[in-house]
Order: C-alpha cells, then structure tokens, then sequence
C-alpha cells in the first residue's frame, strides 16, 4: 500500500498535473485535497489535450477512482461545466470514478462576486486573484458560513441554513460594496442547475478512502498550486487561501489520521510565477519574453502571461523543507535546450549580505537575486529517454541542482507527453 502525495515545490504551474497523469498507473485512488478551481493542471495524454481546473488527473486512468475531499472550494458550476467538457472528448465520468466528499463545502455564486469587487476597490493594490471566488470562500468557510454539499440531501434543513447565510451575505454585498443581493428564487434556480447535477456524485468519501486504504490500496493526493502559494507558509498576502503543503492531505482529504509515505515534489527547471507579489528572481525584457515564448508560459485558467526567471534555488530549497518532499520531478528540462548558458539564482542578496535562506514575506521585496550562470547543453533533449543519454551539461545542471536542495531528483520531464520522462 502506497500513499504518495503529488505537490508543487514553488509557485505553482510546475507541472504536476503531467505528472499525476504518469504517476496515476500505480495508484488505485486520486484525491484532490484544497483548492478550487482557480488553477489550471494542463494534461496532454493519448487521449488528448485537456485543461482542468477541479477534476483530480487521475481522471483519463480507467479503473482509477478520483475523489474531491473536503478541503477543496467546490464550485457546482464549474465543476459541472468541467465535466461537460472533459466527457465531451471522449472520457468517461461516473459516481464510479468520481467521488465528491459530501464534508466539502459549496462555492456559491456570490463568491465569485466577492472576489471581483475586491479586486476592484484594491484597484492598483489588487492580489491579482483569478477571481473564481476562492479568498471569500475559503474566509466563508472559516468562519462557518458555507453549505457542506451533504446538505443537498436534507432539502428542509438546507432551506433555512440558506435562508440565515443568505441573510447575512446580503447585507455585506449591498452594504459593504453596494452590490445586488442574491434572491431565494436565484439561489434555488443556481441549486437545481447545477447542484442537483453533480448530487448523484456525492457521498462521505472518508469512509471510502478508509475502505480503500484496509484493502490495501494505492492512494495518491494531487496537490495544487505551490509551496510559495501556501497560506501560512507562502508569501503571505500574496498567496492562495489553502493550504497546498503536503501536510495538509491528510486533513483536506479525509483521511486525518493518514501517514504519507512518499511526497513527490514537482520543480520545475526554471521559474514561472502567475499574479501578483514578490518574485525575487523575475527576469525582464527581451531574455523574459524569449523564456516565455518557448516555455508557453500563459496560465491554464486565465491566458495570463506568467513572469519569468532562472530556476531559484533558494525558494526551491524553501519549498522542498515545507513540503516534506522525499522525491522531485523536475519538468520542462527541454525548454532550456536553447540558452548558451543558463542563468540560476544561486542565492539572494538582503541588507547587503548574501543569504540562501528564505525570507519572511515583508523582506522579500527588497531581495535582490545573485545570479551564477551554467554552460548550456544546446541540443534538442526531447527525445532522450535515459539519463546516460542526457548530453554532459544537462546531467551537471541536475546534479547541481540537486546538491543545492538536498532531494533526489528521481524524474526529470522532457515534453508535455506521458511518456516524455526521464527515470533517474
Ligand atoms: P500544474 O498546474 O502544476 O499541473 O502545471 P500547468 O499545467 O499549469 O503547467 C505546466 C505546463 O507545462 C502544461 O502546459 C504542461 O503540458 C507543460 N509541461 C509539463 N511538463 C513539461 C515538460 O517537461 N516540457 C514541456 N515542454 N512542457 C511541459
């Protein structure tokens, strides 16, 4: 029995749908954990090309059952416009390969408003949220004002929970941001156009996890964005509103009592950084655009063009300490394959000291990056399929990366494709 979670070591977009798409063949079970859908995991398999934003990846993996916990922002309309998506190429989605834990709470329509009217009175300060509703939820969520999706099964008992919520999340739309208020009727309508849809999927996916897990079975725990996204451990404001550490699956899932036995933590060979917030090692101008262009670094959720820098090796060594990660998939190897040399932010400079610790959010801003650069291998890479087969310099620039976050590096990607993968 396995139980291995899947997460991203830096900011996010490092790759990790791609590789719980590969890692999925020895699992039995994916569990998607915090979170909505306010990211995007981009998987591109024999089956296609798809973008998903809620449904966990082990969902092309026929026999492989995929379960959203508790900690995730459940989004009904999203989800269920997810689903019509992904089914309308081809895959299959049952209450058999699908379970959504009925602990999870609703992300309601006036979530989503929330977020945009805070953007808008932030105006120039804004986070640069994806506006999906995530930062109101989650803050709803804490503060014991959501709907569990089990709900949806005692109609009279949600009635009035709805009624109390509605009461008060009026006041503070019409009040606070002299925005509409949400109608009963409107509530109803959103509740049977998508609610119903997704209720045959709804179950208490504790007890089957724990059933999964006394069978012995292969479990594995798909984060979402990255260690640097993290709420308490990221760079506070400008993170998600969940927690994305490794630490957190056993809790989001429903398995609290669960001990992980191998975290794979995804890096990717250079940095990318969607938003807003301090991005120590961003890279600009003509070198960023060029970075950019061959690395296709535009957000799956929004189209955003992602900042870009080297690979940083000190919020990298930062991300593997807080995910407790035992192993690295490093990706997107073969978007260097055109640099002469390659820049890395080997360590950063603060107070005029140069210090490879991490620092806290409100230093950050006046980091400056320390840049070292590495001999490039300049050959198509794409192809290889064995690390003797890595040309020399692309070898040393593993190896070194390696030594400086103290992980093994076990996978290295080389293409979008399943079965682009080095095994180390
Ligand atoms: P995630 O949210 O961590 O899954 O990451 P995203 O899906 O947002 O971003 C990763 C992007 O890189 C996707 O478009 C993947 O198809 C692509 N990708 C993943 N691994 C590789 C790789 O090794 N090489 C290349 N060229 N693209 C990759």
């Amino acid at each position: 029995m396995k139980n291995c979670a899947i997460v991203g070591i830096n900011w996010g977009d490092e790759g990790k749908g791609r590789m719980v798409d590969l890692l999925t063949e020895d699992y039995d079970v994916v569990v998607r954990y915090q979170g909505g859908g306010n990211a995007g995991h981009t998987v591109v398999n024999e089956k296609g090309k798809f973008a998903l934003h809620l449904l966990p990846s082990g969902i092309f993996r026929e026999g492989v059952v995929n379960v959203l916990g508790n900690g995730v922002a459940l989004d009904p309309e999203n989800l269920w416009k997810e689903m019509q998506q992904v089914t309308s190429q081809g895959i299959s989605i049952t209450p058999d390969n699908l379970k959504i834990s009925d602990r999870a709470s609703l992300l309601m329509p006036w979530h989503r408003d929330m977020d945009a009217l805070e953007e808008q009175r932030l105006a120039d300060k804004k986070y640069g949220s994806t506006r999906q509703g995530i930062a109101p939820f989650y803050s709803d969520k804490y503060q014991k004002k959501t709907i569990l999706a089990g709900e949806l099964f005692y109609p009279e008992e949600l009635e009035s929970h709805l009624e109390a919520i509605l009461e008060w999340k009026d006041l503070t739309l019409t009040r606070v941001y002299g925005a509409k208020a949400y109608t009963m009727e409107e509530v109803k309508t959103w509740l049977a156009d998508y609610c119903d849809k997704i209720k045959s999927f709804i179950c208490d996916t504790g007890e089957f996890l724990k059933e999964a897990q006394a069978q012995g079975k292969n479990i594995l725990f798909e984060a979402q964005l990255g260690a640097l996204r993290d709420l308490d451990y990221g760079i506070y404001p400008y993170t998600t509103s969940s927690n994305a550490l490794a630490a957190y699956a056993p809790v989001g899932s429903g398995l609290p009592s669960l001990r992980l036995s191998d975290v794979v933590g995804v890096v990717k060979a250079y940095s990318t950084c969607v938003g807003e917030g301090p991005f120590v090692c961003e890279m600009f101008g003509e070198e960023a655009e060029t970075l950019r262009e061959k690395g296709f670094e535009y957000g799956a959720k929004t189209g955003r063009a992602r900042r870009v820098g080297p690979i940083d090796l000190v919020a990298t060594r930062y991300g593997v300490e807080v995910q407790g990660a035992t192993k690295i998939a490093l990706t997107k190897m073969d978007v260097l394959s055109y640099m002469d040399r390659i820049p890395v932010c080997v360590c950063y400079e603060t107070d005029g000291k140069k210090t490879d610790r991490f620092p806290f959010p409100a230093k950050l801003s006046e980091a400056r990056p320390v840049i070292e650069y590495v001999e490039g291998w300049k050959c198509d890479i794409s192809g290889v399929r064995r690390w003797e087969d890595l040309p020399k310099e692309a070898r040393d620039y593993v190896e070194m990366i390696e030594r400086a976050i103290g992980c093994p590096i076990t996978y290295i990607s080389v293409g979008p494709e399943r079965d682009s993968i080095i095994y180390r």
